[in-house]
């Protein structure tokens, strides 16, 4: 299954958990769940949501790829979106246990946009008994 995600800025997290755990079949106890963004300009990540840190972490990725001077440039101006993206990855695996996601206490599920706003779409493949 898969699911849509509308994000409001160049470069902002999503809080996607709610919408994963919807995603966990009613027949799955067990077993593991894979979320993959369908996309290059977004990835996904396992974080806290912590509205400070949230503001950090967008600041660490806005930081850490410089804005302009990539190739891509050329064709789209969005070098720095692919890049960013590069470095989180499309996918994250949670494991499932007694029928929920299994996540830590502080931990949550998170799309990182990288070239929004735009509407992303999340699939949700589930593995397990
Ligand atoms: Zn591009």
């Amino acid at each position: 299954m898969a699911f849509s995600v509308e994000t409001d800025a160049r470069l902002t997290s999503v809080d996607i958990t709610d919408q994963l755990a919807a995603a966990i079949p009613n027949d799955l106890s067990t077993g593991i769940a894979t979320a993959f963004v369908e996309h290059t300009t977004a990835g996904l990540i396992v974080q806290e949501n912590e509205s400070r840190l949230r503001g950090d972490l967008e600041g660490f990725f806005d930081d850490l790829v410089p804005d302009d001077g990539h190739a891509h440039d050329q064709l789209d101006g969005n070098a720095d979106s692919h890049l960013r993206a590069a470095l989180v990855g499309p996918d994250v695996t949670i494991p499932v246990r007694d029928g929920d996601l299994a996540l830590g206490t502080w931990q949550s599920v998170f799309v990182l946009e990288c070239d929004g706003p735009r509407t992303r779409t999340v699939s949700v493949t589930t593995v397990g008994k």
